[in-house]
């Protein structure tokens, strides 16, 4: 079983580019952010605690999200591996993420980070917010608070992989296909 991670500011086309992704090696995208959206949609109290800290851009308590995706792995059959989009976000996520693999004697393939400056962040979900509503998509503020979050809670992952000899960046700007090129020329290494 493969576990890839899928890395990348807010924004960079993970969502987009997962779709491509899971088709062509036949992986299960996990998208916590996606499964939280559901969890709100049905009110659930996850759903109702998770809605106050998304509308605000910040991030979800790390045990929420390693439990979602610990009952994930457990759950999904007949697929060559995971995708995992959206997690790891904190260095602890990462370290809870290395152990529920190693209870299995697996371990991170490979993580796909893409990469677009930050002034196409805000370009790029402020289209996306036009097409899909998202709450967190809709205002100049909370899309700061996510860039900031980015940069202070996720980014330190970055060394986390590069230590690992687990990470592989590629340049998010550009078209669609020219983005999905670059990540299959790197996933084919895996
Ligand atoms: P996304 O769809 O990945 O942009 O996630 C939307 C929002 O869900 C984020 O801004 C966070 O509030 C929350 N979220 C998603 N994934 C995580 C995670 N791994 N850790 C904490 N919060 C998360």
């Amino acid at each position: 079983m493969k576990y890839y991670i899928l890395f990348g500011p807010p924004g960079a086309g993970k969502g987009t580019q997962a779709t491509y992704m899971v088709e062509k090696y036949n992986l299960h995208h996990i998208s916590t952010g996606a499964l939280l959206r559901k969890e709100i949609a049905a009110g659930t109290e996850l759903g109702i605690l998770a809605k106050s800290l998304i509308e605000k851009g910040c991030l979800v308590p790390d045990e929420v999200v390693e439990g979602m995706i610990e009952s994930e792995f457990k759950t999904v059959t007949g697929v060559k591996g995971f995708l995992l989009d959206g997690f790891p976000r904190t260095l602890p996520q990462a370290e809870a993420l290395d152990k529920i693999l190693a209870k299995t004697g697996t371990e991170v393939t490979a993580t796909v980070s893409i990469m677009i400056p930050d002034e196409m962040i805000m370009e790029r979900i402020k289209g996306r917010a036009l097409k899909e509503g998202r709450a967190d998509d809709a205002s100049e503020e909370i899309i700061n608070t996510r860039i900031t979050t980015y940069h202070d809670q996720t980014e330190p992952l970055i060394e986390y992989y590069i230590k690992a000899g687990k990470y592989n960046e590629i340049d998010g700007t550009g078209t669609i296909e020219e983005v999905k090129d670059r990540i299959f020329s790197v996933m084919d290494k895996f």
